[in-house]
């Protein structure tokens, strides 16, 4: 029998990666429910599985947000089953705190957090009936430690970080593991879909000027970070490979050691260290 696996956010990034790699296993070990939001994104997805996967491909239009195309996208699975579900969908929001409508805030933690939760949700009742399943989750280091101008971003990552691990301690009783998968920066459309405060933007006018420029600063620094350091989404792949075929999966994956030292800061010492460390690591570029 094949591992009927679903995913959200599959139109592009991580999502996609993990669908087209799913798919096309030469073992046709999985059958795909790959999910997105807008159908009308699917070619890219269709062009990266090269030829008929009728076997192990399935497209379903599902937007996390709303409950009901969640149901229905469950209704749609043929095998009345899922044996792995991957809650991946997620954008961001980017930009000094102050200048966030309360519209744009309640959208990130709508999408990030009760997305999340509520896919979820849907899937738990026939999980715990079967007495197995996996639930994977792309986590961010955003979800581990703090990052200035990230503040809601971070607070919905931080909340996932909670919910799973909540979860993860009822569902050993049902055979069902959780896992996270921690992504530090990745080649994605991340940066293009999500909600960034432009520096040449009109709100920022009633930004005091140290915020400005420090704003200027992470904005370089973040540049550089993904230029220099970003992971190909082919990486982060084998890591949720890793998750799915153990038959032991842990709860937390890091996709990369890079970020680690300060992420151990944040556990071992004061969270004055990490605040100053991470201040430092972003800012302290020499002033012009
Ligand atoms: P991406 O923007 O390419 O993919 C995100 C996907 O989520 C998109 O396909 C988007 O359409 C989808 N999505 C957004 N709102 C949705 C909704 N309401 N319903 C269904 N789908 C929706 O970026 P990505 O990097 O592949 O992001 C995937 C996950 O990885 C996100 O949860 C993100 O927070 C996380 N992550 C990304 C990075 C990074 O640097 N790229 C780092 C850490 C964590």
């Amino acid at each position: 029998d094949k591992k009927v696996v679903l995913i959200t956010g599959c139109s592009s990034g991580i999502g996609l990666s993990l669908a087209v790699r799913l798919a096309s296993d030469p073992d046709k070990t999985f059958k795909v429910y790959a999910t997105m939001r807008n159908l009308s994104k699917k070619e890219r997805l269709l062009e990266s599985v090269k030829g008929l996967h009728r076997d192990t491909l399935d497209i379903l239009q599902m937007d996390v947000t709303d409950r009901q195309s969640i149901l229905d996208a469950r209704d749609r699975i043929v095998e009345k089953r899922i044996n792995i579900l991957v809650c991946n969908a997620g954008v961001g929001l980017m930009g000094p705190l102050e200048v966030q409508s309360l519209n744009s805030m309640r959208h990130i933690l709508e999408v990030n957090l009760l997305g999340t939760i509520q896919t979820i949700q849907a899937f738990l009742p026939k999980m715990k009936a079967q007495s197995q399943g996996r639930i994977l989750v792309t986590g961010s280091t955003g979800g581990l430690h703090g990052l200035p101008f990230n503040e809601v971003y971070c607070a919905s990552k931080f909340a996932i970080e909670g919910a799973c691990e909540s979860l993860a301690i009822l569902l050993q009783h049902f055979n069902i593991h959780v896992s996270l998968i921690e992504c530090g920066p990745v080649n994605t459309d991340f940066l293009v879909n999500l909600q960034k405060t432009e520096l040449g933007d009109t709100s920022l006018q009633q930004v005091d000027t140290q915020t400005l420029r420090l704003y200027e600063k992470y904005l370089q620094h973040c540049r550089s970070v993904f230029q220099n350091a970003a992971q190909d989404t082919e990486d982060i792949v084998k890591v949720f490979l890793d998750a799915i075929q153990s038959p032991s999966p842990a709860f937390r994956y890091f996709t990369s050691t890079t970020g680690a030292p300060v992420t151990q800061l944040k556990v071992t010492e004061p969270d004055e260290s990490y605040i100053s460390a991470m201040s430092k690591i972003i800012f302290s570029t020499e002033e012009q």
